[in-house]
């Protein structure tokens, strides 16, 4: 079946005709084919963006809210069918795929709400019969564009808090779920978003996104993905408001005093679920020497158990990774930690499922260094590498050594480690005693170093996609003058 663009307020074929297909990456079934549009369809929507804006801008918030609840209502009534989009078209266990659907459902309620808050403040003035305050205002029309591994959450993320706030948006999903979206879109439409104001352009980063991130008149962008697209935004979108979530290479830390079992469930959650493929993933375990031999079997042993296969099938834990080029990745990055010298436990290896799917074993590297790529890069599979700590000070020097700081872990029962990991840890998120993925959506969400300069999620989601306006208002009937010495 062949999907189409929506743009001002009509499903749309791309201006060039031209198509390209999303796959079932379990069986490499063919789910449907989608618009790979370009320079001219995002034109297009830019134009519809803009003459939507007013009306949409000036709509009280609390009716823009009620759309959203609306289209909660909506997300909740077709959770199931949804959760199993995602696991069909993006791959992950059908739990995890429900769960993705959730986290949009919790976002809508939450951004519907937000629209009877949108608050600014009220400040005190140096001057007499004088009121300060600050107001929120849109930011214009905002492009949102997402990955593949969060296909419905992501989208509520960016698309949600931007609605509340009154923008228009250009919604450029990943070509690997372009379902997902199309989707997604269909509900906030039968929830009543007015015609324009939400505009899906399905096609390639190269083209499309290129044209959102180059277009002046485009505001901002919020960008999900991966940290070179990031740096080739940062670098081509002229001045623009720009939030970036990007990649990581997230660890955790394993005292010698942690329970090892607490720690063992963590550590196969935060390294295999997902296949690895999240931002949030455990990819690094920073082991304290006198418990590093036990957690290795530990962790062999629970490995084995895993079961992989089509996300859609009960009893799986492991589904396949994204796409062709990733398993090739991963595979590469296998043959780079042999190469550097690390010693792989178990795993390692592109396999089929019924001889279809881009499936790969778990895997997990040991007597890793910190300066191994395997233990620098983000590989973005079910690749683990065990790295050995001397001490607390040395565990947090090795977690900390990585360009990137999203999320990360310590599992202690040491009262003076944790507290001192809470700050020294250098990432958006720490975790004491849980592991490195699963955020809650009304607290902050985001990186530092080289993870992105966002934070999403609860309040910071609105800031993201709202201007702080400062208002002055004399009432003193002459002029008066402020930061003027008259001392
Ligand atoms: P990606 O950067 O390849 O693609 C993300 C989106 O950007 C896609 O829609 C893609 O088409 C588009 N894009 C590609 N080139 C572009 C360009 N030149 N201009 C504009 N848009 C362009 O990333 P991906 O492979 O889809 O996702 C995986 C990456 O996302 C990983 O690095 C992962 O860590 C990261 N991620 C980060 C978070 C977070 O919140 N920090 C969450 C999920 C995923």
């Amino acid at each position: 079946m062949e999907y189409l663009n929506y743009i001002n307020g009509e499903w749309v074929k791309s201006v060039s005709g031209e198509t390209f297909e999303s796959k079932n990456p379990a069986n490499e079934r063919v789910i449907g084919k989608f618009q790979k549009s370009n320079e001219e369809d995002v034109k297009v929507a830019i134009n519809a963006a803009e003459n939507a804006y007013e009306n949409w801008s000036e709509m009280p918030a609390a009716k823009r809210g009620e759309i959203l609840f609306r289209a909660a209502d909506l997300l909740m009534k077709n959770k199931q069918k949804l959760g199993k989009l995602v696991a069909t078209e993006m791959g992950k266990v059908l739990s995890e795929s429900l769960g993705d659907v959730q986290e949009a459902i919790d976002v809508t309620y939450y951004m519907a709400a937000e629209g009877r808050r949108l608050f600014g403040h009220t400040t005190t003035s140096e001057l007499r019969d004088k009121f300060c305050m600050t107001i929120r205002v849109p930011i214009g029309i905002v492009g949102c564009i997402t990955p593949w591994n969060f296909p419905t959450a992501i989208p509520s993320w960016k698309i949600m808090p931007a609605l509340i706030c009154g923008n228009t948006i250009i919604f450029k999903p990943s070509s690997d779920t372009p379902l997902c979206a199309v989707e997604f879109v269909k509900i906030l439409v039968k929830a009543g978003v007015p015609k324009g104001v939400l505009n899906l352009v399905t096609g390639p980063g190269g083209t499309v996104g290129k044209e959102i991130v180059k277009n002046k008149k485009i505001r901002g962008i919020s960008f999900t993905g991966h940290r070179n697209t990031g740096k080739w935004i940062l670098q081509n979108a002229g001045i623009k408001r720009i939030g970036l979530e990007l990649g990581s290479k997230n660890g955790i830390i394993i005292m010698d005093d942690a329970n090892l079992e607490i720690a063992l469930d963590g550590v196969i959650w935060g390294a295999f679920g997902t296949t690895g493929q999240r931002c949030t993933a455990a990819s690094r375990v920073i082991v304290h020497k006198k418990v590093k031999k036990k957690f290795e079997n530990m962790l062999v042993n629970r490995v084995k158990k895993l079961k992989l296969g089509s996300g859609l099938n009960p009893g799986v834990d492991v589904g396949p990774l994204i796409n062709k080029a990733a398993l090739e990745k991963v595979t590469s990055y296998v043959e780079i930690g042999k190469r550097e010298g690390a010693k792989l436990l178990i795993g390692g290896k592109p396999v089929k499922v019924k001889g279809k799917g881009y499936f790969f074993t778990p895997s997990i590297f040991t007597n890793c260094n910190i300066d191994m790529n395997i233990c620098q890069d983000e590989i973005f599979g079910p690749v683990v590498a065990i790295i050995e700590a001397k001490n607390f000070d040395d565990a947090i020097k090795k977690i900390n050594s990585v360009d990137y700081g999203l999320s990360s872990a310590i599992y202690t029962e040491n009262i003076r480690y944790a507290f001192k990991a809470m700050k020294k840890i250098e990432a958006g998120l720490t975790y004491i005693n849980s592991s490195t993925i699963g955020s809650e959506i009304h607290l902050p969400f985001g990186g530092v170093k080289q993870s992105g300069n966002a934070r999403e999620g609860g309040i910071h989601g609105i800031d993201e996609f709202s201007e702080i306006k400062t208002i002055y208002f004399d009432y003193s009937g002459r002029l008066q003058k402020a930061q003027i010495d008259t001392s």
